[in-house]
């Protein structure tokens, strides 16, 4: 069953809100416009929600209009604040907002700002280290100031705002002042009418009511616009037929707050985040608090762990069936660092991998226990990974090769379990870590750390890893191959190298060979999977680039795996074949119709003509191509099922990491099915087997949420094998029994 630890960015619906919306839509249809029994009915349903949100709130003589969430309140505070500054003579003034508001707030302010063109100066309000906002600061400014917007709480952090500190520097300011409820909802007391708060937006569905329905509070007498104009309803302040099933939900909702019972107090909140934090804490050593839990809603958690990214602990936590959210945005290329992080000052490695978890007040011990449950799997899970620093040594024995990405940047790990000895190829700086603290855990001895070239960009990481490792250098050269020798054995791998002189003077292939013949070449970037190298940098050697083609195609023949230097569009590997059919120019070359410098003229004027980034996309091949080609390969689950009865001998592959395969379930789809688990990073090893397969045999992959096995499919395809798909959405989607809305209310 899932345990939702996401409430800062919605919540299921509580039974009896569901109860009284399902009663507005089936008995108490109404229109509370018509003036009929019917419409009275829903009339009086409508006012008496109003009544209590009034109480619940604090809001005094304040408007109260429902609408269809906070979204839509800002939108309507910020034009009536603009509106009203039109208006004035004096126009040289402020619009301040918190720097770690939700988005809708400076998006609202720059659009209205520029709509009515008013133009006025919009500057974010300062917030410290503990996320509340710089009072100092915002005092100097104030007395310009002509809107200025809060938040009450922080939606990724929980930090609560220091209100009374605000109005305090508010207070000789004209400023008309917004401050965002959404996530104070339930969880502070506002008292709205008792602050000058000119306005302030809710959402329902972040407590417990259903999408689609909000408050605003409007101060008496403060200045309103209305956004959408019509019938008149809501006092001809929002038009449009009331939201009366959401409107009855929220009601439902009001009442559990006003009457009690429900939702549990602040205290007990504080103390099942306590429980929670030192869940995560004895799980994920190492990890930091993102804020001041004391400053914090106790209802949320924001934190990272050294060496592990949000989108990894996002993966693990979702195998075991917890959902947490990303604390900053991911994108598959790179993690975007979290800007209400940035604001707060913190080290960039901290806004970048932070994870926030975040429960509702109706959680209960039970929820929690199960959660600090899960969250202890979870960190068991790494540590049989090796990807947990403080546990070295309780991994199980890894074998063969692991592919690393970095901002498009590939490193290469060859793992020999038997041997008990590794090679890294194209060590990248980022990687050092993560790398010294898995070889340590498996107690692998690293025999080389190679480079395909010297890296244009930045300086070989290999001096760093080995020392981290506490491995001498010993007598290598400067690609870091060990002096006198031909051959690195790895157990029963050997590798070779060949050199390649083209995209650097220096570059050299390494041949993977095992007892069938040859495996694979780490090829570096002499040929990017989708275009050539590049030979246009000051070490660059182009016309040596023809001949060294030559020279790689003799020696691994037109089939055999290239695995490239940088990948930028997840190809994962190319062919020579495969390259020759997309590139005539190196088809040309290969095919000797074409000589070293025309080749090498041919390819500067391809060069010369393109920036970088053009380059990378003629590189990653046609990215147009890319929603399309995950179309076609995309399978639903009774197209998996109807292509089962076809073709029995399909390959159904888990392409999540070992640390997920071991936390979730994997889909039951009867018996005889050939399964297989390959995590995405080592898709390379299985790629050679499933190109071997029969043309007609499908390989299905699968993970969490579609986009690392449509990756998978799409690399399969490429290099030949057509019948490679993926199961579109992933396991979210896949049937698990008790997945209903009341599980989140029944543990
Ligand atoms: N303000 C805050 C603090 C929020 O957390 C959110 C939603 O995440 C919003 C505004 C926008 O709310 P909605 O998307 O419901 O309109």
């Amino acid at each position: 069953m899932e345990i939702y630890l996401d409430a800062n960015a919605t919540t299921p619906v509580l039974p009896q809100a569901r109860a009284a919306a399902l009663a507005a839509m089936a008995e108490d249809f109404g229109n509370p416009s018509s003036i009929h029994s019917t419409g009275l009915k829903a009339r009086a349903l409508m006012d008496g929600v109003r009544a209590r949100a009034r109480r619940v709130l604090g809001a005094g003589s304040g408007r109260l209009l429902f609408l269809s969430g906070a979204t839509e309140g800002i939108q309507t505070a910020v034009l009536s604040a603009l509106s009203a500054l039109r208006e004035r003579a004096y126009r040289r003034e402020l619009l301040l907002y918190g720097a770690t508001e939700h988005k809708a707030v400076p998006e609202a302010i720059r659009h209205w700002n520029a709509l009515l063109g008013l133009h006025l100066p919009v500057l974010p309000i300062p917030v410290g280290r503990d996320g509340r906002h710089d009072l100092a600061w915002l005092r100097e400014h104030a007395p310009r100031a002509g809107l200025v917007c809060t938040m009450a709480a922080n939606n990724e952090t929980g930090v609560i705002s220091d209100l009374d500190g605000i109005e305090a520097a508010l207070r000789d300011s004209p400023a008309l002042w917004l401050v965002d409820g959404v996530q104070a909802l339930g969880k502070l007391p506002l008292r709205l009418a008792e602050r000058r708060i000119d306005y302030a937006p809710f959402s329902g569905h972040k407590l417990y009511a259903p999408k689609g329905i909000g408050l605003l509070y409007v101060r008496d007498g403060a200045p309103f616009t209305p956004l959408l104009a019509g019938g008149g309803q809501e006092g001809a302040l929002r038009s449009g037929t009331e939201n009366m099933s959401g409107i009855a939900a929220l009601g439902a909702v009001l009442a559990a707050l006003e009457e009690g019972g429900t939702f549990r107090d602040a205290a007990t909140l504080a103390a099942y985040r306590e429980r929670l934090a030192a869940a995560l804490q004895r799980a994920f050593p190492g990890l930091v608090f993102n804020a001041p839990p004391g400053l914090c809603l106790p209802t949320t958690l924001n934190f990272a762990v050294p060496g592990l990214s949000a989108k990894l602990l996002l993966d693990l936590f979702d195998a075991a069936e917890l959902r947490v959210s990303g604390g900053s945005a991911c994108s598959a290329a790179k993690a975007q660092p979290s800007y209400v992080l940035e604001a707060m000052g913190l080290p960039g490695w901290q806004t970048a991998s932070a994870v926030r978890l975040s429960f509702g007040p109706v959680a209960d011990e039970a929820f929690i226990d199960e959660a600090c449950a899960r969250i202890r799997v979870c960190g068991e899970s790494l540590r049989e990974s090796c990807l947990d620093p403080s546990a070295p040594g309780q991994a199980l024995p890894a074998d063969g090769l692991t592919r690393f990405v970095v901002d498009g940047a590939c490193c290469y790990l060859l793992a020999d379990a038997a041997s008990r000895r590794a090679v890294v190829i194209d060590p990248l700086p980022e990687l050092t870590g993560r790398l010294a603290q898995w070889l340590n855990c498996q107690g692998y001895a690293l025999a080389a750390v190679l480079d395909t070239h010297s890296h244009g960009d930045h300086a070989s990481s290999a001096p760093e890893l080995l020392a981290a490792v506490q491995q001498p250098r010993g007598d290598v050269d400067g690609l870091g191959w060990p002096g006198g020798v031909d051959v690195i054995e790895l157990g029963a791998l050997r590798l070779t190298r060949l050199a390649v002189p083209g995209h650097t003077r220096d570059s050299t292939a390494y041949l993977l060979h095992d007892a069938a013949g040859l495996r694979l070449a780490f090829v570096g970037d002499t040929v990017m999977p989708g275009a050539l190298g590049r030979s246009d940098f000051e070490q660059s050697a182009p016309l040596d680039y023809g001949a060294s083609l030559r020279r790689l195609a003799q020696a691994v023949g037109p089939d055999a795996l290239l695995l490239p230097g940088h990948d930028y569009d997840d190809r994962f590997a190319s062919t020579l074949a495969v390259e020759c059919a997309a590139q005539p120019l190196l088809a040309d070359v290969l095919a000797g119709r074409l000589d070293a410098a025309g080749f090498a003229a041919a390819k500067a004027r391809l060069e010369q003509g393109l920036a970088l980034t053009e380059y990378q996309t003629v590189a990653c091949g046609a990215r147009v191509d890319a929603g399309c080609a995950r179309a076609c390969s995309e399978l639903t689950l009774d197209g998996l099922h109807a292509l089962l009865k076809e073709q029995p001998g399909l390959r159904l592959v888990d392409v999540r990491e070992p640390y997920e395969q071991r936390l979730g379930q994997a889909p039951e789809l009867g018996t005889g099915l050939r399964r297989e688990a390959v995590p995405l990073s080592g898709l390379p090893n299985a790629l050679p087997r499933w190109l071997a397969l029969p043309a007609q045999t499908p390989v299905v992959f699968f993970c969490r949420s579609g986009n690392r096995s449509a990756q998978a499919a799409q690399a399969l395809r490429r290099l030949g094998h057509e019948q490679a798909w993926s199961l579109s959405g992933g396991l979210a989607l896949w049937p698990r029994p008790s997945m209903a809305a009341d599980a989140a209310f029944a543990i």
